[in-house]
């Protein structure tokens, strides 16, 4: 069976790989070749979009904390 989208797996101990931003195998701990690891870039990709996630759920708490304060005319932007 052909599959061209392959599955990453540890060459030690053959598990799935399920955190590839962890440099080692969860299962056997050994070091993983950094073919199977996500590349720079990704990593990139990945904080840009978490700390981007971390920001927008910040800014909504304290949207929340105004408004129980009482805070008539904060007006919510709208979401995209
Ligand atoms: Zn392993």
């Amino acid at each position: 069976m052909a599959d061209d989208h392959p599955s990453y797996v540890c060459p030690q101990c053959g598990g799935l790989i399920l955190n590839r931003g962890y440099p080692k195998c969860e299962h056997c701990q050994a070091d993983l070749p950094a073919q199977l690891l996500f590349s720079k870039a990704e990593m990139d990709k990945n904080w840009a979009a978490y700390a981007a996630a971390q920001q927008r759920d910040a800014d909504q708490r304290l949207r929340d904390a105004i408004t129980q304060f009482g805070g008539d005319g904060v007006s919510n932007p709208p979401t995209p």
